[in-house]
């Protein structure tokens, strides 16, 4: 495809970060059949570009090319795989605007969040590259004299990658940097509405020295995604998937994958409460509920979707929430100062005007936002709401979308009941100063992830995942790249003569 002044590639400094195409074996290829599916930025819904719509036998190829180049990969030490993500690292970090372009024009954030991201993207091949070096296994006392007992870890073969649109180049590494970490290969599939961030990490992992066939790249349309989905799932040379996405895509893949006995990596989807109790300090809640719930325009698995305030102070609470939400920039994400970018897709827009005419129509009180905003079709108001109940979709429906809904409790049994009341079970926030109470709150919430006081807790060093049917499994951390790992033990007999 040619590309005119104005176009993507044009913009960028480094122009080859931009690849319309698939990676297998080494290779930018397309598909074999020569098809391409379109991607539009969701800010003025222009063309980014085309990427191959790619069927079964792609698929087949890329996990072959895996499977054939993990041989190698997996006898390399552990220092040496190290060597090649930090190299990966060193050339995400050299090309931070380049990729925060690329991920403003096909996911619409603004262009500070996309370099956020890519600085949160970059956390993971850090932390990972070191921990390359750290496959420990244990030494076990054994209950016989004359055995010895060791256990070891090893790379549990080709990973099926799969990765959502809101995050699109952090999902990847936070997979891709401990699958080949631990020695595994990789097949990625990145979400149909955000690849060019995906194809730009591999062409930097490419640069970094990643061996032919370690990292592939297989891109398909929303349509067709379900062929090459069923072939990730139920291929016998693919010995694991990692997933981030929705709940019931989530649940379908653990099914499919069950043909071949698959372990599974699950982030699925989140339906954070946020409790504001009346000890809370009122400015640093207003302060932690506005980073957690506006960030990616709301569209975040850890966004706040239920915000409970104690009723001595909910009023003040809400007035002061509303304000600062009225004042936020909504605009194109390449815009300076912009703060709300376009939801990705009119289908989302749809959905989160639901959610608040459900809740309108139920009782609930606009006090701002509510609507469309003129930046655009696919813009959403920052909207806070009041008098919201268990009977609105939008108490146990994941809202996706700009959009703070307010429920006032006047007890902590009252309100630790209503939080979790909902079958996800990803992250919980609260704010409050009595040690006694933080204790038992976090204790008593059945999330995954829990925010004393913080509205924003990602980070590399701390295991990420859910509850329920937030998912399984965490990613980050040690743990995290125990997930790419099996466990075997040896025992050695006849040790004392
Ligand atoms: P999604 O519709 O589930 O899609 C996620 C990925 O799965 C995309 O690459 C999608 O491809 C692919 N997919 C869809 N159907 C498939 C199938 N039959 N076989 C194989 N792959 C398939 O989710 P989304 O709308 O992109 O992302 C939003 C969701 O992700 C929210 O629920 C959010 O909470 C969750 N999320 C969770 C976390 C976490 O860490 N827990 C992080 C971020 C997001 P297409 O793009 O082609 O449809």
């Amino acid at each position: 495809m040619d590309f005119d002044e104005t176009d993507l590639g044009m913009q960028l400094k480094d122009k080859n970060l931009f690849r319309q195409q698939c990676f297998i074996d080494g290779k930018w290829t397309d598909s074999l059949s020569g098809e391409t599916f379109d991607v539009y930025n969701p800010s003025d819904l222009s063309l980014v570009g085309r990427m191959p719509n790619c069927s079964k036998i792609e698929t087949i190829k890329a996990i072959d090319a895996a499977n054939k180049a993990w041989d190698e990969w997996k006898k390399i030490s552990g220092k040496d795989r190290s060597l090649i993500i930090r190299n990966w690292h060193q050339l995400i970090l050299d090309n931070v605007d380049d990729l925060a372009l690329i991920m403003t024009l096909e996911n619409g954030k603004p262009i500070s969040d996309s370099k956020g991201e890519i600085m949160y993207a970059s956390w993971f091949t850090d932390w990972f590259s070191e921990e390359a070096k750290r496959a420990y296994g244990k030494t076990i006392p054994s209950t016989l004299a004359d055995r010895r007992i060791i256990t070891i870890k090893q790379p549990i073969g080709v990973c099926g990658i799969i990765t959502p649109w809101n995050f699109p180049s952090a999902m990847i590494t936070r997979k891709v940097a401990p699958a080949l970490a631990a020695g595994c290969p990789v097949v990625i599939k990145p979400a149909g509405t955000t690849p060019f961030s995906a194809t730009a990490l591999v062409e930097l992992a490419n640069r970094a020295g990643v061996p032919k066939g370690i990292i592939n790249l297989i891109s398909v349309s929303e349509k067709d995604v379900g062929e090459v989905g069923d072939e990730l799932c139920t291929n016998k040379n693919v010995r694991k998937i990692s997933f981030t996405g929705s709940t019931n895509v989530g649940r379908a893949l653990i099914a499919k994958s069950a043909s071949t006995i698959k372990k599974v990596s699950m982030e699925l989807g989140g339906h954070a409460p946020l409790i504001v109790f009346e000890d809370a300090d009122l400015d640093e809640a207003v302060k932690g509920a506005m980073a957690n719930k506006y960030r990616n325009s709301g569209q975040v698995c850890v966004s706040a979707n239920r915000i409970f305030v104690h009723e001595k102070i909910h009023d003040k609470f809400a007035e002061k929430l509303a304000k600062k939400s009225s004042e936020l920039k909504v605009s194109d994400g390449r815009k300076d100062g912009a703060q709300i970018g376009p939801l990705i897709t009119m289908a989302a827009v749809e959905k989160v005007q639901n959610h608040v005419s459900d809740a309108k129509n139920k009782g609930a009180k606009i006090i701002t936002g509510g609507d469309i905003d003129n930046a655009g079709k696919q813009f959403y108001k920052p909207t806070v709401m009041t008098n919201v109940t268990n009977d609105m979709k939008i108490f146990y429906e994941e809202t996706f979308g700009p959009v703070a809904p307010l429920i006032k409790f006047s007890s902590d049994e009252e309100v630790i009941k209503m939080a979790n009341d909902t079958n996800y079970g990803l992250a919980g926030y609260f704010f409050s100063k009595d040690i006694g109470r933080i204790w038992r709150v976090a204790e008593a919430l059945e999330y995954g992830m829990i925010g004393v006081n913080a509205g924003v807790i990602s980070t590399e060093v701390a295991p990420f995942g859910g509850i329920k049917e937030s998912g399984i499994g965490r990613e980050g951390a040690a743990e995290g790249l125990d997930e790419y790992l099996e466990i075997k033990y040896i025992c050695f007999d006849g040790i004392s003569n």
